[in-house]
């Protein structure tokens, strides 16, 4: 059973916004410090771009050669996550594979930046690779293992989201933060709108944006202009399972260099472009087709494999890029942004990140709110074991069954 105590209780109420993994991890955190706990979001619970992400439990290693810190962060958060939210987790390692020249010559660099960053990388002979991953390139010329691993988009997040609910969290879905209210430069509450446009104003202490891609709308609420860029990236699943490990290329972070398996599916992705919102982004045919090829490169034959789906999603990239190749080069670290400075006090904002960094990213968000109020409490999400997924379904059923506004249906996360 799921009753972590509560150590201390704090009046003061904190809106979240945004019920991705991000604002899940952080109502969470926040309702194990003892605050009281009110979440929106505007459509379901994990319908923004956690449920649709590529579903790699990201081990660093991608990121250990130009994004040092964000590659300790994403090992550290791995280890912590398979501890207690394993029924998210196919802790399944992953290969990087060099297929041309150039890329057997990264292999020294790579290994030893992975080592620098906590990663146990490790070279193992291409033929070992081969016989644990067939269906991989038969010109592969090096190959080094990581601790890389897979998460389902869904579950993960919906594990933190019934965490919160068991210790009395507000959440409300399809339900949109549509003002914010301030007096004399410190935030006072906001006005949220239901489905049906009706409107209503409630009270808060502070609030904090975990709204992803979204936080540049969310931020102009208060009148603020937050440096986020929404980086579309395209993913295709096939059906069938064509390796059990996560495959990807022994190069610098790319487009369409990483196979994740999931479930009965393989996903290749991903590309990225930049965008002036994250609403209706679509996958488009060239970039379909582009990755088919690369996925062909790494194990060839995944093109001919019964397609099962394309999809697209916005990354919350922490900066302005004016150019693609901009937005490539802004680090995945994130960062939580006070808003004080801008005579708007009690209000915050956290950009960047990756869902795999979601436990440590509320963590910093939740230590902001903390700081910002006075009051001494320690993040503890590390120490208890979530409870199941399937109890948001339950929590679900109980708020539709009061007809509050917390009804909302699964998302279909990446499988
Ligand atoms: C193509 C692609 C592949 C990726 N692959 C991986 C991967 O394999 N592994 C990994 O770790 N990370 C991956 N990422 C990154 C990861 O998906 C994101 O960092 C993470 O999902 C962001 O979660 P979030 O909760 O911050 O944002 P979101 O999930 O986008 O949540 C924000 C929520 O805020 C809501 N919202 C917005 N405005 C309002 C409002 N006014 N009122 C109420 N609600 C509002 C939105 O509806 C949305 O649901 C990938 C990203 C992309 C784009």
């Amino acid at each position: 059973m799921f009753d972590p105590p509560i150590l201390s209780r704090h009046d003061a109420r904190i809106c979240v916004v945004g019920g991705g993994g991000s604002g899940a991890a952080l109502a969470y955190d926040l309702a194990l410090r003892g605050f009281s706990v009110l979440l929106l979001e505007k459509g379901e619970f994990t319908s923004g771009t956690t449920g649709r992400h590529h579903g790699q439990l990201h081990s660093g290693a991608r990121y250990a050669v130009g994004d040092r810190e964000i590659a300790r962060e994403c090992m550290e958060e791995t280890l912590v996550l398979r501890r207690i939210v394993p029924q998210a987790i196919e802790y399944n390692g992953g290969i990087f594979a060099a297929i041309r020249d150039d890329e057997a010559d990264y292999a020294p660099a790579f290994v030893s930046a992975c080592l620098e960053a906590g990663i146990p990388a490790r070279e193992i002979p291409a033929a070992e690779a081969r016989a644990r991953e067939p269906a991989l390139n038969p010109a592969l010329k090096r190959s080094v293992w990581v601790p890389d691993g897979t998460i389902d988009a869904y579950r993960l997040a919906a594990s933190f989201l019934s965490a919160a609910a068991a210790l009395g969290a507000e959440m409300r879905a399809f339900t949109e933060l549509v003002g914010v209210e301030t007096s004399g430069g410190r935030i006072q509450g906001g006005t949220i709108r239901d489905p049906c446009g009706r409107e209503e104003r409630v009270s808060f202490d502070c609030l904090v944006s975990a709204a992803g891609a979204w936080a540049g709308e969310v931020g102009a609420l208060a009148g603020l202009d937050i440096p986020i860029t929404p980086a579309p990236g395209t993913m295709v699943a096939v059906r069938g399972r064509i390796s059990d490990m996560v495959l990807s290329r022994l190069a610098p972070p790319g487009d369409g260099d990483i196979l994740v398996p999931q479930r009965g599916l393989s996903i290749i992705g991903s590309t990225q472009t930049r965008a002036d919102s994250p609403e209706g982004i679509l996958p488009t045919k060239a970039e379909i087709e582009f990755l088919f090829k690369r996925a062909d490169e790494l194990v060839p034959g995944f093109s001919a494999a019964p397609f099962h789906a394309a999809w697209a999603a916005a990354r919350p990239l922490a900066g302005r890029a004016a150019s693609d190749a901009e937005g490539r080069a802004i680090s995945r670290d994130f960062a939580v942004l006070d808003h004080g400075t801008e005579g708007v006090s009690g209000m915050f904002t956290l950009i960047g990140g990756k869902a795999t960094v979601l436990r440590a990213m509320a963590r910093k968000a939740a230590d902001a709110v903390c700081a910002h109020l006075g009051i001494r409490e320690p993040c503890r999400t590390a120490d208890f074991p979530l409870p199941s997924w399937r109890s948001l379904d339950a929590f679900q059923a109980r708020m539709a069954g009061r007809g509050t506004a917390g009804s909302g249906g699964r998302t279909g996360g990446t499988a």
